[in-house]
């Protein structure tokens, strides 16, 4: 719905698999030391030196995880990065090197692939990581990408699930909820536009929460921040299934109980007004809503006059014994049990 209307469309295998690859990664470039050989060998080849290594991956299927009819092809690129990343910042290490590989079907004509891989290209820039490698395949239907990230942290400064201790605070950074009200805006608009093909959808009031679903970024910058704050979190972990299961993740891995505040869960103005006109708890959204991939951590009470000025920081609750349970307190301080509902289990009961 989103689409440009005559668009060039150029056959993948007038390239080839070789000179696909060659076409879309020319702009690339190596920036990180840790980068020895990129693209164009049999295998890239990196050099960490001492540090610890940090590696995970991430497969997106068209119609399962994006729906390309109003997910354009370059915020796909970016975002398939971007969520990469944000685990790679979660463990509170520095991400470095990336390889993207695809699967296609004739379906998509050079330019859709150009598009893909000008998003990557903008994340890769964006976030100053390395594309080292990757492959290019056909598939028989839609498209699937998947992402690996590499980062580096030295051994001391590496951030597990595992290490939350009572009396922790519980801390998010940003504001939650959005990426999850985006989508249901864009579902809505997606069910106009089927009906009048002609009616091109005005989301401006929407702006933020769209982009919260379509572009969302990685928190990088608070990998830095909590450097310059001489702030190591005792767990951490990113928020892309929603805070529920987040927390409980935390709490399973340290064995440990929690309180979160209904009351304290950071909410955009945009996120409770979209609430309101599609009828549904606010709380129940940014508890269960997914992607924002915001950072969620538990930090020592000794630390938290160094976070406390600073706005990309909301306490939201506190750590506890195990066995006093994990609890949400609502605003009538009733106390309710954090079950792990999560991003696809919210879809389920729609
Ligand atoms: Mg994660």
């Amino acid at each position: 719905m989103l689409e440009d209307k005559n668009p060039k469309k150029t056959a993948l295998s007038k390239l080839g698999e070789f000179g696909l690859i060659d076409h879309l990664t020319q702009n690339f470039k190596i920036n990180q030391e840790s980068s020895i050989k990129g693209i164009g060998d049999d295998a890239a080849v990196l050099n960490f030196n001492n540090a610890q290594t940090v590696l995970t991956t991430d497969l997106l299927i068209e119609n399962v995880h994006f729906d390309l009819s109003y997910m354009p092809l370059k915020h796909l690129g970016y975002k398939a990065v971007v969520v990469n990343l944000s685990d790679v910042y979660a463990m509170n290490a520095k991400a470095t090197q990336i390889t993207v590989s695809i699967a296609v079907s004739n379906r998509f004509p050079l330019e859709a692939l150009e598009d893909l891989y000008e998003g990557i290209y903008t994340a890769c820039k964006h976030y100053n990581v390395d594309l080292v490698g990757g492959d290019t395949t056909s598939s028989t239907t839609g498209l699937l990408i998947s992402v690996t990230a590499l980062g580096i942290a030295e051994s001391d400064k590496i951030v597990y699930r595992n290490g939350a201790k009572p009396n922790d605070l519980l801390v998010l950074t940003g504001d939650i909820g959005g990426a999850f009200m985006g989508l249901q805006v864009l579902e809505r608009e997606k069910e106009v536009f089927k009906v009048n093909p002609n009616n091109q959808p005005d989301l401006s009031m929407y702006a933020y929460i769209v982009e919260r679903q379509l572009k969302p970024e990685a928190r990088k910058d608070i990998i830095d921040l909590l450097e310059q704050l001489q702030v190591k979190p005792t767990s951490m972990i990113d928020v892309s299934d929603g805070i529920s299961s987040e927390i409980l993740h935390i709490c399973k891995q340290s064995k440990v109980g929690c309180e979160l505040y209904e009351n304290k869960i950071p909410l955009d103005p945009q996120v409770i007004s979209t609430c309101e006109e599609f009828d549904i708890d606010s709380t129940t959204i940014a508890i269960n809503g997914g992607e924002d991939y915001e950072l969620l951590m538990t930090i020592s009470q000794d630390d938290y006059p160094k976070i406390k000025a600073n706005p990309n920081f909301t306490v939201i609750g506190y750590i506890t014994e195990e066995a006093k349970g994990k609890h949400l307190i609502t605003r009538a301080e009733t106390a309710i049990p954090l079950k792990a509902q999560g991003w696809n289990a919210l879809n389920d009961q729609e």
